[in-house]
């Protein structure tokens, strides 16, 4: 088989560690990637960067950790993302849209051809933040034993790999069925970020918030907008709004 055509769909495929502890994990997660043909490892402010102890545990993975992007910040690793799946060992106290593992390999490879796509993976003691989760479309959780539902990162990792993996190399196999409807066009995160700024900028003027007591609101907005997934031209029509409101209340800031 060849390696270029075998390689290239997943190489959209984002795999993004959050501020993790552990470099040993690091290089674990980036032999996970690699068995499973995924190649893109980016580092979201990592305690420690690579070492050798990452080295010695990616094996023959060396060159997914080479690659490894460092950055700062989860929105900045997924700006340029169609699609962000965060993970979760656990439900928390706001419900957001869920997909099971299988579901979750389906929908990044569904998508991967058009954008690319993120999975996002939280900390070794606590997991990824509220507001991280919230950067995310859909979350997705392993059930594991309820009684110990905790994997090790780079073990949660090879899981969801692995369906990723599945569902590709299934997709392989119809794509003789070949399916060439029109996919809808999804915005950017990055787009998206910037009508979540827009929208609470506006309802700021219009004093929908009070930014003594803003509550949940945002976060309630986000939840909804992410739940709906508006797609680009639909997003457009909401800036238009907002751009029109701003209009009647041009001197508030
Ligand atoms: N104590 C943390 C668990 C962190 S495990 C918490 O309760 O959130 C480190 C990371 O591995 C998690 O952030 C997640 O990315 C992944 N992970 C571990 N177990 C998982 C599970 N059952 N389902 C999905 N992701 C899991």
């Amino acid at each position: 088989m060849s390696d270029k055509i075998e390689k290239m769909p997943l190489d959209n495929v984002r795999i993004v560690l959050v501020n993790t502890s552990h470099t040993g994990n690091i290089g674990s997660a980036a032999r996970a990637m690699k068995t499973m043909g995924l190649s893109q490892l980016v580092l979201v402010d990592p305690v420690d960067e690579p070492d050798g102890k990452s080295s010695a545990l990616a094996a023959g993975a060396g060159d997914v950790l080479a690659n490894a992007k460092i950055v700062k910040t989860l929105e900045e690793a997924v700006a340029d993302c169609g699609l962000v799946v965060g993970t979760s060992a656990r439900s928390r106290t706001l419900s957001w849209p869920m997909l099971e593992p299988r579901e979750c390999g389906e929908k990044l490879v569904s998508e991967v051809g058009k954008y690319s796509v993120a999975l996002v993976f939280g900390r070794e003691n606590n997991g990824l933040s509220n507001e991280e989760l919230q950067q995310c479309h859909f979350h997705v959780c392993i059930p594991a034993n309820p009684e110990y539902s905790s994997l090790n990162l780079a073990a949660a990792v090879q899981t969801l790999c692995y369906e990723i993996r599945m569902a590709y190399l299934t997709e392989q196999r119809n794509s003789k069925k070949s399916d060439i409807d029109s996919p809808n066009e999804y915005p950017l995160a990055e787009d998206l970020e910037r009508f979540y700024s827009h929208l609470e900028q506006t309802l700021l003027k219009t004093n929908f918030i009070i930014p003594q007591h803003p509550g949940m609101v945002m976060t309630k907005l986000r939840r909804l907008f992410n739940r709906a997934r508006p797609e680009t031209q639909e997003l457009n029509i909401l800036r238009g709004i907002l751009a029109s409101i701003d209009k009647v209340n041009p001197n508030k800031d």
